[in-house]
C-alpha cells in the first residue's frame, strides 16, 4: 500500500479564493463581536464581508449561469453595502438616488448579458467598473471625513487599500471593456486572472481589516472622551485637568513664562439643590461651566475638579492679571441665570487664585489656591482672593471694572 501523502491538486485561483473566503469570514467574526458597541455602519460592513465570502464560495461551484448571476449580484450589493457602512460611520447620508439607479441598471445588465445576449466581457467590465467606483468612493469618504485629532494610521490604511482595489477593478474594467483581452471563468489559470484575483484577494481583506481598525478607533475615541471629559459639564474631568496642568507647568518652566490657576467654587450650592432639586442643580452646574467656557481665552484650560468646584489654568498670566480675569468671570456668572422648570437659578462663585513658582508642584499650587478659596468663602463669598494675602483681593480686582 502506498501511504505517501499527496497534496490535492489545487489551482492558484482556487487557493486564492479559499484565502479570500477565510479572511472575509474572519472579518465577519471580528465585526460581529463589535456589534454591541453600536459603532455606526458596523452591521453594513459585517453583512458586506459575509456577502463577499459567499460570492467567493460561489466561484468554486461549477460554472452555471444562475451561479454567475448570483455571485455577481452578491458582489455588487456587498460592495454597495460596504460603501454605505463607511458613510454611516462618518454620519453622512447613506446613498445618492442615482447610485440606486445604477445598481438597478447593473442588475438588468447582468440578466441581459448572461441570458439574453451573453457577453462575458461586457458583464465583467460593468461589474468591475462599479466595484472600482465603490472603492474610490470609500477612499474619498475616509480621507475627506477623517476626524481631526485621531491617529491617522487606520484611516490611511483603509484609503490605501481602497485605492489599490479601485485601481485593480478600474484596470479590469478597461481591459475587458476596451476588448484588450477576453474574460474567461475566474478559475482559469490565465496570468491576467491570477493577477486580478491575487490583487482582489489582497485588497478586499485589507479593506475588511481596515473596517475593524476604524471601529476600534471609534471605541478608543469614546473611551478617551469618557476618561477626559466630564459628562455633565463638557469640560475636563479632574484627572485630565491635572494632567494638563502638569504639562502646561512644564511648558511654562521651559519657556520661563508665567502660569496661574484659579479654583472656583459655587456658593451655597447645597441650598440650590435643596430649593430647586438635584436636576436643577445639575443644570446650574452645566450653565456655570458653559458661561465660563464661553468667556475664557483659547489657551485657558477649564476643568471640573469636584462636585461644584472648577479650576482654571491661565497660561502666560501673572497672579494679579489672573485675579482680574477671574473676577470678571465671577461677575459674569453672578449676573447670569440658568432657567429651570421651577424658575431661574442664580449662582455666585468664590475663587482663590495663585501663580506657579519655580520650585512648585501642581499639588502645592492647587493647595495654596484652595486656601485662598476658603478665605474668599470666609470673606462672605462671591469674591476672588489671591493666595498669600490675608485681605481679600478686592484691592487688586476692585480697581478693574467688571
Ligand atoms: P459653600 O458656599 O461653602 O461652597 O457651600 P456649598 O453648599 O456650595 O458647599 P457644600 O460642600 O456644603 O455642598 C456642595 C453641594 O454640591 C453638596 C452636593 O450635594 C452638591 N453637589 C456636588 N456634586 C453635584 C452634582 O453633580 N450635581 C448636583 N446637583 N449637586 C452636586
Ligand atoms: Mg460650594
Ligand atoms: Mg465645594
Amino acid at each position: 500500500m502506498d501511504y505517501t501523502l499527496r497534496p490535492a491538486a489545487m489551482s492558484i485561483p482556487t487557493a486564492l479564493i479559499g484565502i479570500a473566503i477565510l479572511s472575509c469570514l474572519m472579518s465577519v467574526a471580528v465585526l460581529g463581536s463589535l456589534f454591541r458597541a453600536q459603532v455606526p455602519g458596523i452591521r453594513h460592513w459585517c453583512v458586506a464581508s459575509g456577502l463577499l465570502a459567499v460570492t467567493a464560495a460561489l466561484l468554486l461551484l461549477p460554472r452555471r449561469d444562475i451561479v454567475v448571476l448570483g455571485a455577481s449580484i452578491l458582489l455588487v450589493v456587498g460592495a454597495f453595502l460596504a460603501l454605505q457602512g463607511f458613510r454611516r460611520f462618518f454620519d453622512l447620508r447613506s446613498s445618492a438616488a442615482w447610485e440606486y439607479g445604477a445598481l438597478g441598471a447593473i442588475l438588468a445588465g447582468l440578466v441581459y448579458w448572461i441570458y439574453v445576449s451573453p457577453d462575458v466581457d461586457a458583464r465583467v467590465a460593468m461589474v468591475s467598473g462599479f466595484l472600482g467606483y465603490v472603492r474610490f468612493a470609500i477612499a474619498w469618504v475616509v480621507q475627506r471625513y477623517r476626524p481631526a485629532g485621531r491617529p491617522k494610521y487606520s484611516y490611511h490604511f483603509v484609503s490605501i487599500s481602497a485605492v489599490l482595489g479601485g485601481v485593480v477593478h478600474a484596470a479590469r474594467c478597461a481591459v475587458y471593456g476596451f476588448g484588450l483581452a477576453h474574460a474567461t471563468t475566474f478559475l482559469e489559470e490565465t496570468p491576467l486572472n491570477i493577477a486580478f484575483l491575487g490583487m482582489a484577494t489582497l485588497t478586499a481583506p485589507c479593506l475588511a481589516v481596515g473596517m475593524v481598525m476604524l471601529a476600534h478607533d471609534r471605541l478608543a475615541e469614546r473611551m478617551e472622551r469618557l476618561a477626559t471629559i466630564d459628562d455633565l459639564t463638557g469640560v475636563f474631568g479632574r484627572r485630565a485637568f491635572i494632567a494638563r496642568a502638569e504639562a502646561l507647568f512644564e511648558l511654562a518652566k521651559a519657556a520661563r513664562s508665567k502660569l496661574s490657576i484659579a479654583i472656583l467654587d459655587i456658593d451655597n450650592f447645597k441650598g440650590i439643590n435643596d430649593r430647586y432639586g438635584h436636576a436643577a442643580g445639575d443644570q446650574a452646574l452645566a450653565h456655570v461651566a458653559l458661561t465660563i467656557s464661553r468667556e475664557i481665552r483659547q489657551t485657558d484650560v477649564l476643568g471640573r475638579i469636584g462636585g461644584e468646584e472648577f479650576a482654571l489654568l491661565l497660561p502666560m498670566t501673572g497672579k494679579e492679571e489672573a485675579a482680574r480675569l477671574t473676577n470678571r468671570l465671577r461677575a459674569i456668572v453672578a449676573a447670569s441665570v440658568s432657567r429651570v422648570p421651577a424658575g431661574e437659578v442664580a449662582c455666585t462663585l468664590s475663587a482663590g487664585v495663585e501663580e506657579f513658582g519655580a520650585g512648585d508642584t501642581v499639588a502645592l499650587v492647587m493647595a495654596r489656591a484652595d486656601t485662598a478659596l476658603y478665605a474668599a468663602k470666609a470673606n462672605g463669598r462671591n469674591c476672588v482672593m489671591l493666595a498669600g494675602l490675608s485681605q481679600p483681593s478686592d484691592d487688586v480686582v476692585a480697581s478693574v471694572p467688571d
